[in-house]
């Protein structure tokens, strides 16, 4: 597009502010590469290709699958992630979520697109509660996905997956509680979307991976050919006390 080419021509004269310094810099990223190398960037070859979880090091493991996974494999085929879920990313979560800082969004969208590979042809957000969109007034999954769609070139969609039922804020369950919270949370709008499709569903930040499961499973069950996670932040431990608001 050529107001994109505009921009990016105008970042090159002008430079950017780095999302982590604040310091201006003349790089295509929105950080400077001092702040790039310091960022906990997620590493595919330490984490389980089918959740996304950091495997324990020395053993259990075969193929880069975690324990968790053989034994009970997902209804997802792959997780990939831009970033472990720790400092400075918790924060940009956080101010993106609960201070609209939009820019983030950006960030998290572009560090995914870069790092990660696509695995389909199709990108859907987790999509927020009815009452919670409309008391955030715009969801961060939709904004990250809708940056990574536009670096890949893959078309998106912002309503394909709907929210079916209320659900309790994740963050006040424990495990067994947040699974059983999102059972059923998800349909799809139109199965024609997804039917035969492999389909990348798009979050930012998984920690049990309880909600990203549900909507996995609402798409296979309309047909999606397979179902690929991608989020913008992982958390290494799922038992640990993560954010995981929905
Ligand atoms: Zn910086
Ligand atoms: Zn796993």
């Amino acid at each position: 597009m050529i107001s994109s080419d505009f921009t990016r021509i105008l970042t090159k004269l002008t430079g950017t502010v780095c999302i982590g310094c604040e310091r201006t810099h003349y790089g295509d990223a929105p950080w400077c590469d001092r702040c790039a190398e310091a960022l906990p960037w997620w590493d595919a070859g330490q984490a389980c290709v089918r959740c996304g979880e950091a495997l324990a090091s020395g053993g259990g493991e075969t193929a880069g699958v975690c324990t968790r996974c053989a034994a009970s494999p997902p209804s997802f085929q792959s997780t990939q992630a831009a970033f472990w879920y720790r400092a400075p990313v918790d924060r940009w979560v956080h101010r993106l979520k609960f201070h609209r800082a939009l820019p983030y969004a950006t960030a998290l969208g572009t560090a995914l697109a870069t790092t990660a590979e696509p695995r389909g042809d199709l990108l859907l957000p987790i999509p927020l509660a009815p009452e919670r969109q409309r008391t955030r007034g715009f969801n961060q999954a939709a904004e990250i996905t809708r940056t990574v769609a536009r670096i890949w070139g893959i078309p998106w969609q912002a309503d394909g997956l709907r929210r079916c039922k209320e659900t309790a804020m994740q963050a006040t369950l424990d495990r067994a509680h947040r699974v059983e919270n999102v059972a059923q949370a998800f349909v799809v709008r139109d199965r024609r979307l997804v039917t035969g499709r492999n389909v990348m569903v798009v979050d930012d930040v998984m920690t049990t991976g309880a909600t990203l499961a549900a909507a996995s499973e609402a798409l296979r069950a309309a047909g999606a050919n397979a179902v690929h996670l991608l989020v913008a932040a992982r958390t290494a431990a799922p038992a640990s006390a993560g954010d995981g608001t929905i």
